[in-house]
């Protein structure tokens, strides 16, 4: 996949927010022109390079365009900005394999360019579903998709559809027809909402002019948005793009739900929810599991001595630390104040502890340093290995480890089995 961005802008000013924005913003790898001879000599050689052009329609050496064609020719899309609110320019234009067309009022389109050019990256490996009896019409849906850098599946009825989407759980969005045999688009978005809500997956039915109450049928049934043949190609982009961004901000919100604000790993919210797929997965498949609790000793004398802020910045260093062994598998969570807690799959006894004294002494001799002076902590470290019948129980185990831990001198790794046979 091609990872750079060319801009081909004779405006100075325009030319270097563009590049500031998106290397700064976005660091994204950005090439810069200022005329249509200089965009030649750097695509003769690396056209490969780049996965979208931002042009300027309107450049010193090539006054009427000349280089989308050009950039076209490379197999590279472009975004078009133009100065110039003529319409038959931008009818000319749209017929073109292009990304986009703006125009340059403001601020506020340059964001906007940013924007599509963030979407687009992120479009790669994002998955959409396009459901339609006609191949000619699904061919043409896919190759509009497909231009966006979206990673498209198709089906040709209601019934592969639902096959489609228990095989891959991760489509963004599906663009479904109204009038097919078997299942109408009413009856394929019903189905696929028992299943995933509009948070989840975006729906965009289709259906032909003078279509009646059809739109209100397939919106009333869950669609999220509605557009009607024959439509114009950045209408269905505007579409697609805006219901893309919905279930991308849900599922960002959903995942800073999970996480701890401070350190960034799991909060307790996001350990049980990410942790209780673990756990039941291992029971099933009879897979070794192992929880730990990990607790910072006297970490009221850390805040006491360097302060909160101080606290909070050794809180962070630990995770970090914690987080540098992990396994691609295994997940870290803060879950209490100076308590994490670690889950690992396909690890025996012998494993865990080693892992475990791992972390422990790693924390011990790796510490923050504050002006060159290092702020020495150490870490207590409950565990179990032994699967209960659920997590929750499995957590107040390792606790009681902990707890042992605590009370037989601090700074050591303790098994919640060892305990058990030991009393
Ligand atoms: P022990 O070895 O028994 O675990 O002693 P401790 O002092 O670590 O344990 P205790 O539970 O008595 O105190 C925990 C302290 O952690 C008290 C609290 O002020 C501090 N703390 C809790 N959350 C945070 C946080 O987010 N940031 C900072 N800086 N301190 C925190
Ligand atoms: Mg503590
Ligand atoms: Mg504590």
């Amino acid at each position: 996949m091609p990872s750079k961005v060319l801009i081909v802008e004779d405006s100075r000013s325009i030319n270097s927010l563009l590049v500031s924005k998106i290397n700064e913003e976005l660091h994204i790898d950005v090439e810069s022109a200022s005329s249509y001879k200089e965009a030649k000599a750097i695509l003769q050689e690396r056209s490969r390079e780049f996965f979208v052009a931002i042009l300027d329609l309107n450049l010193p050496d090539a006054p009427k365009g000349e280089i989308v064609d050009y950039v076209l020719s490379k197999g590279i899309p472009p975004i078009v900005l133009t100065g110039n609110m003529s319409e038959s320019l931008h009818d000319e234009m749209i017929e073109k394999d292009i990304i986009d067309y703006v125009v340059k009022l403001n601020l506020n389109e340059i964001d906007y360019v940013v924007s599509s050019v963030k979407r687009l990256r992120e479009n790669v490996g994002r998955k959409v579903l396009v459901v339609d009896d006609s191949k000619s019409s699904r061919k043409f849906l896919s190759a509009l998709l497909k231009r966006h850098y979206l990673t498209v599946l198709e089906a040709s009825d209601g019934y592969e559809a639902l096959e489609l989407l228990k095989k891959h759980n991760n489509v963004v969005l599906m663009v479904v027809d109204y009038n097919m045999p078997g299942m109408n688009g009413m009856e394929v978005v019903s189905k696929v909402r028992e299943k995933y809500s509009r948070h989840q997956l975006a729906i965009l039915g289709v259906s032909g002019i003078g279509s009646g109450k059809i739109p209100i049928k397939l919106l009333k049934s869950g669609a999220n948005d509605f557009i009607s043949r024959p439509f114009m190609i950045e209408e269905f982009y505007c579409r697609v793009n805006q219901n893309i961004d919905a279930i991308d901000s849900y599922t960002k919100l959903q995942e800073s739900a999970d996480k701890d604000f401070l350190t960034g790993i799991y909060n307790r919210k996001g350990l049980f929810s990410a942790g209780e797929k673990i756990f039941q997965n291992a029971k099933r498949k009879n897979i070794t599991m192992m929880a730990a609790m990990i607790d910072v000793d006297h970490f009221k004398s850390i805040n006491d001595t360097y302060g909160h802020d101080m606290g909070d910045k050794v809180l962070q260093h630990i995770a970090k630390v914690l987080k540098q062994n992990l396994r691609e598998a295994d997940i870290v969570a803060r879950i209490g104040g100076e308590e994490f807690c670690l889950i690992c799959v396909n690890i025996d006894a012998e494993n865990s502890e080693k892992v475990l004294e791992n972390h422990r002494t790693q924390i011990m001799n790796d510490p923050l340093f504050l002006d060159g002076q290092p702020i020495n902590v150490t870490v207590s470290i409950g565990y179990s290995i032994s699967l209960s019948s659920s997590l929750e129980n499995m957590l107040i185990d390792t606790d009681f480890a902990l707890y042992k831990a605590k009370k037989t001198g601090r700074n050591k790794v303790v098994s919640f089995r060892e305990e058990k046979t030991k009393n």
